[in-house]
């Protein structure tokens, strides 16, 4: 164990320990019960500080607004937004220091996107964003019955440093967390983290989606069992089969939060298991594009370092048409996709992103990857227990075939593991080279 890790993780529990966390974290607590005009504005006026920083601080927004002959002070409410463009990632990339507050003081942070398949994006945030963020993060967690002293569980790939060691797992005693390697994940390796686990007795597992998921297959077919109060996933698509094997392995609720490094927009589960939009967190534009699905358009609240106005993040939602259980007056979301902005094009020219619901209720699948090999022709990267069969398969292609597109040719390729991004991020959708995708943290 390094000096920097115990450093680092000292640092992190100091932050969520601090007064200035509690406050936060209390804010939060009470903005997330909103509703109606005591919401709206909440968003307006931490809309209004963050335009009109960007205004006086950032020369890409100040040019923005001069060349669109806009004022912040013309704005009156969120819909005048709609007068500015959408701000893309390629403008950042073009040149990131123009989106920087020119008198910024205090410390900045740096952050990379992990630019899976595109080019990384390098982003900076002001302390009172990683607050937030922080904050944020345990309203979230704590709305799922973890307390603040609760021991976890993490299995995240980017928390391991030493992957050459046979060191399966470290422990942060700041936090109370014990961090397993995402990159052992073997029958054998995985044999002596459930023992671990069992004895370590976590409230929540922390991971991706795919992580979770490949411990609980684990602990299924060596007849393991293993209970959390809470499995928390994030950074990757959570796909229904993956769901539905972890909470029934664990005997628990799988809760996801999407969020991405830019910080616009963060869409949560709430306790009946639906995604909300966090709409104290950030302005979130859903704009209809096409297949009843929704782009995600955001704007910062918290991070006048860097801030972001109508930024596209590549990422599609479905909408729930009816009010969620809970009350809440948050936006009900049924499914995310394209946290990778990858999706599949076609014949008919649609771009298919969202495919976690395809491979439902198809027996004795483990992993399935989606892989465009030509403009028509599609590849199922198949991951099967050895009771995969032949119909089994036919089953998986009929499905495809109903929901992305009969027109295209389909096949299975059975492979024995499917490889995760340099960051250890499981993609579910490989598009054809030509079409667009980007990274994503
Ligand atoms: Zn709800």
């Amino acid at each position: 164990m390094s000096l920097s890790f115990e450093i680092r993780n000292f640092l992190k529990a100091k932050l969520r320990t601090g007064p200035r966390f509690r406050a936060m974290l209390s804010q939060f607590q009470a903005s997330g019960q909103l509703g109606g005009a005591q919401l709206a504005d909440w968003q307006w006026q931490h809309l209004q500080r963050t335009l009109a920083s960007a205004y006086r601080n950032v020369p890409y927004y100040r040019q923005l607004f001069q060349q669109h002959g806009v004022h912040p002070d013309q704005l009156h409410s969120p819909a005048d937004l709609r007068q500015l463009p959408i701000t893309e990632k390629s403008a950042i990339r073009a040149d990131p220091a123009q989106f920087l507050h020119e008198r910024h003081r205090g410390l900045k942070f740096r952050a990379q996107t992990s630019g899976s398949t595109g080019t990384p994006l390098t982003l900076s945030r002001d302390s009172h964003s990683v607050n937030a963020e922080n904050a944020f993060l345990w309203r979230f967690w704590l709305s799922h019955g973890k307390q603040l002293d609760s021991r976890r569980a993490t299995v995240r790939a980017d928390l391991i440093a030493d992957v050459a060691s046979q060191r399966l797992w470290v422990y942060n005693r700041f936090q109370r967390e014990l961090l397993l390697s995402a990159f052992h994940l073997s029958d054998a390796a995985m044999g002596r983290m459930l023992d671990k686990l069992t004895a370590y007795q976590a409230y929540d597992l922390y991971a991706y989606p795919s992580t979770a998921y490949v411990l609980a297959d684990y602990a299924a077919r060596s007849g393991r069992e293993l209970q959390f109060g809470a499995v928390f996933t994030s950074s990757e698509q959570l796909f229904d089969y993956q769901r539905e094997l972890v909470e029934r392995q664990f005997a628990t609720h799988v809760r996801d939060w999407y969020g991405q490094a830019e910080r616009v927009a963060a869409i949560a589960h709430c306790r009946h298991g639906r995604y909300h939009v966090q709409e104290d967190y950030s302005w979130v534009e859903l704009l209809p594009v096409e297949n009843g699905e929704h782009e995600v358009i955001g704007t910062s609240f918290f991070n006048h370092l860097m801030p972001l106005i109508r930024y596209r993040t590549g990422d599609r939602v479905l909408l729930h048409d009816d009010a969620c259980p809970c009350g809440s007056a948050f936006r009900s979301i049924k499914a995310i996709a394209g946290r990778t902005a990858a999706y599949l094009l076609t014949p008919d020219g649609r771009k298919v992103s969202l495919v976690n619901h395809i491979p439902r209720g198809v027996p004795h699948l483990i992993e399935v990857q989606f892989v465009q090999e030509t403009p028509d022709a599609l590849c199922l990267r198949v991951v099967a227990e050895a009771g995969f069969s032949a119909q089994d398969g036919a089953m998986l292609i009929q499905r495809a075939r109903e929901r992305i597109s009969t027109d295209m040719h389909y096949r299975i390729e059975q492979v024995p593991l499917i490889p995760r991004t340099a960051a250890g991020k499981f993609m579910p959708i490989i598009a054809l080279p030509a079409a667009p995708s980007g990274g994503q943290a």
